[in-house]
């Protein structure tokens, strides 16, 4: 008889680690489901005081870490099952120790920011930022006193220069929502350590990326030096544009932390949502990437060789301007180069004319496209056009837009699984608009 041999799980790729996930959960025996359970309860059953006690007891704790057993679920709003399982997921997929969900993108990067910082310090950020997040950073975290310093993170002097013994956060995004830029994330972090030498590794400022536009598929942050990565579940994990959720993940220091502050703001991902998250969206990030990423690099080709396109940003691109930086740091878990789904592209005319051709362009798309749409979001199934100048990033002061290369006439597609020669033909009819 042939020797049998079971090959240990780790022996398989991430791949299809995303597919058929952990099965062996302490969260759930779930070894005879095919498909993880959608748990919805909002309270659980405790037995006994004690039992109830326990769980209480253990809840964010060191203790719980290494129990041993089933945690004790008390209250949805602590622990539940079925977002147990995705956190399990998401942190492998990341490659990082433990991962904490939110209800939203919003919560978790909230919460990123909440558990590195205190009234008195300081946050650096880069210049550009998903809308939202800017205006956290200048509206809502100055009433806590936490103030941000906003920089050109590309540029050593200005972000060493902004840095002081007050800095507990380094927050940016990369690729750059909506531009596309990108951040060397191993550059930030030898310039992090070179400028604090004197801190220990509990005081020194915690690198935080934003890595929604890329996915742990296309790219993983924590590699690279990052502390923590933060993620909205809505756009490209999610993947089918049907919840909202998001993610913060990080080493196992921040564990207990992020989940008291979860528990305490309140802003966890119901169960109902983490489900599908869990069973369509992880394990079908990879298929989709490297579907989407094609179809994205066939579309920045035709639009680069348009006439009535300035420019277009995409890391897939050779004429990128940093098409060395996104080899060495977007590439998916078979080290293949992953330059990710989105796109931005400028029109040509000046301000004011560009802004209204790409008014005309996508109103076109709007009424008259199938295979695009005409609204915000990203990293869907479906192909998306907006236009951030003054949609999503309208939070932005106007000069502060321009300074930072979000020109009026700018267009952000994200692509989706259409067949790419449609999502062509549709682009093309509305060029012959404007
Ligand atoms: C959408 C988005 C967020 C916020 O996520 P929500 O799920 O909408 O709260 C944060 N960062 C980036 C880069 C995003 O694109």
């Amino acid at each position: 008889m042939k020797k049998e041999h079971k090959k240990p799980k780790d022996h398989y790729r991430k791949r299809t680690h995303l597919i058929h996930g952990n099965y062996e959960s302490r969260h759930w025996d779930f070894d005879h489901h095919l498909i993880p359970p959608m748990s919805a309860s909002t309270t659980y059953r405790l037995g006994s005081v004690h039992r109830g006690a326990q769980g209480f007891a253990e809840f964010a704790s060191e203790e719980a870490e290494g129990a041993g057993h089933v945690p004790i679920y008390i209250y949805d709003r602590l622990d539940e099952p079925t977002r147990s399982m995705l956190e399990e997921n998401l942190a492998y997929a990341e490659g990082g120790d433990v991962c904490v969900t939110f209800a939203t993108g919003m919560a978790a990067v909230s919460a990123a920011l909440g558990v590195t910082t205190r009234a008195g310090d300081e946050i650096v950020a880069h210049h550009t930022l998903y809308g939202c997040t800017y205006s956290l950073m200048t509206t809502w975290l100055p009433r806590f006193g936490v103030e941000t310093k906003f920089v050109d993170m590309c540029s050593e002097s200005s972000f060493k220069g902004a840095i002081t013994d007050r800095t507990s956060a380094v927050y940016f995004e990369t690729p750059i929502n909506p531009t596309l830029d990108l951040i060397d994330i191993e550059q930030i972090r030898r310039w992090v350590d070179e400028v604090q030498p004197g801190r220990n590794n509990k005081e020194r400022p915690m690198i935080i990326v934003d890595n929604t536009f890329a996915t742990p598929y296309c790219q993983r942050p924590l590699a690279f030096g990052a502390d923590i990565v933060a993620h909205s579940l809505t756009k490209g994990i999610g993947g089918f544009g049907t919840d909202m959720g998001g993610a913060v993940i990080a080493s196992r220091d921040f564990h207990n932390q992020l989940l008291m502050y979860r528990k305490d703001f309140g802003g966890v991902l119901s169960p109902k949502s983490a489900w599908p998250i869990l069973v369509y969206g992880l394990p079908t990030l990879a298929t989709r990437f490297v579907n989407q990423q094609k179809s994205a690099m066939r579309v920045a080709q035709f639009l680069q060789g348009h006439p009535k396109v300035s420019r277009v940003n995409y890391p897939g691109l050779e004429t990128f301007s940093k098409y060395d930086l996104a080899k060495k740091q977007m590439f998916s878990y078979d080290g293949k180069f992953a330059p990710g789904s989105m796109l931005y592209f400028v029109l040509k005319g000046e301000q004011k004319a560009a802004n209204e051709a790409a008014d005309k362009f996508i109103d076109y798309i709007a009424s008259h496209a199938y295979s695009i749409t005409l609204a915000v979001s990203l990293g869907q199934i479906r192909t998306l056009i907006e236009e951030p100048y003054s949609m999503t990033h309208s939070a932005l002061p106007d000069e502060v837009k321009r300074a930072r290369g979000l020109e009026p006439g700018g267009i952000r597609l994200s692509i989706g699984l259409e067949d790419w020669h449609d999502i062509i033909e549709d682009l093309e009819a509305a060029f012959e608009q404007i």
